[in-house]
């Protein structure tokens, strides 16, 4: 496996790689890798003839109130995880690397970036795109491998790809979790162990709507109040938003139909989580 620190020296080697005719499969992180980031890779491994991780806490898509000094950055250790899982190339650039002194240019992806997440982390998206769009050129991938995990990202990502015309496939693979229910995220390191414990209601919420759905329940309103019950019986959560949305729009709805997403963002003590599930509405 070869560490790569330099942009012109990525976007030398993975020209190369395609004017050989390689397939290479990208998987974009934020280090601090775990069974999710561990799954991502295997499934690269597994159609692509390179496998290139790109570790990189990226300054421009934390607001200014939030965790990016304290972001976790065990990189000996992740690159143990990312070799095992199938990564043949680590790309690790410094902040300067990817932008340099003077840089200006961003990307916005309009309405799917602006609700959610957008809206509660401002600017938040077009760090994402903007760095994914520069890795993308960097890596030359063929496939990308995303997490539904953040699952607006995810979309933000493929409405990127779709609007830019990039010659790549985006998949978007199921969430990893722990034994009860809490998605495997990076920042569940912050939690202790009471926190953890309490977390677990995030997917039991989740996976109460979806009884009832499969129940028959076709309005969002009873099913947003039975999540809201259930994670508010843990005493330290408090929630950010729950919503029942489109799964292409992510627009909102008040009667269920065809796919939808159930998202939710809860703050465990002070650390903020965000899941999702995907329900179809026959
Ligand atoms: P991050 O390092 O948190 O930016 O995540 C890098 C990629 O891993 C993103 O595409 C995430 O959606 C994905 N990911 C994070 N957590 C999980 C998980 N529990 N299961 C599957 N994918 C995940």
């Amino acid at each position: 496996m070869t560490v790569i620190r330099s942009a012109k020296q990525m976007a030398l080697v993975a020209r190369r790689l395609r004017a050989q005719g390689k397939a290479i499969g990208v998987v974009p992180t934020m280090g601090a890798l775990h069974e999710g980031h561990a799954s991502l890779i295997r499934a690269a491994a597994v159609r692509n003839d390179v496998v290139i991780v790109t570790i990189f806490v990226n300054p421009l898509q934390f607001g200014p109130s939030e965790d990016f000094a304290r972001y976790p950055r065990p990189f000996t250790r992740d690159l143990r995880v990312a070799r095992a899982a199938g990564a043949a190339i680590i790309f690790s650039p410094d902040a300067h690397e990817l932008y340099p002194e003077g840089f200006q240019t961003t990307i916005d992806v309009g309405a799917l970036a602006r609700r959610w997440e957008g809206q509660r982390r401002s600017g938040h998206f077009r760090g994402v795109a903007t760095v994914v769009t520069l890795l993308f050129e960097l890596t030359q991938p063929t496939h990308a491998y995303f997490g539904q995990k953040d699952y607006q990202q995810a979309r933000v990502i493929q409405q990127l790809v779709r609007d830019l015309h990039l010659p790549l496939t985006v998949h978007v693979l199921p969430t990893v979790r722990e034994p009860n229910g809490l998605a495997m995220s990076s920042r569940n390191a912050y939690l202790s162990a009471q926190e953890r414990a309490q977390a677990a209601v995030l997917y039991q919420a989740l996976t109460l709507a979806r009884a009832r759905i499969r129940a028959g329940e076709r309005r969002a309103q009873p099913l947003l109040a039975s999540m809201r019950r259930l994670i508010r019986r843990a005493p330290q959560t408090r929630i950010d938003y729950l919503a029942i949305v489109d799964a292409v729009t992510l627009e909102p709805v008040s009667r269920l139909r065809r796919r939808m997403a159930i998202l939710l963002a809860v703050r465990v003590g002070p650390t903020r989580l965000i899941d999702n599930l995907l329900v179809d509405v026959s």
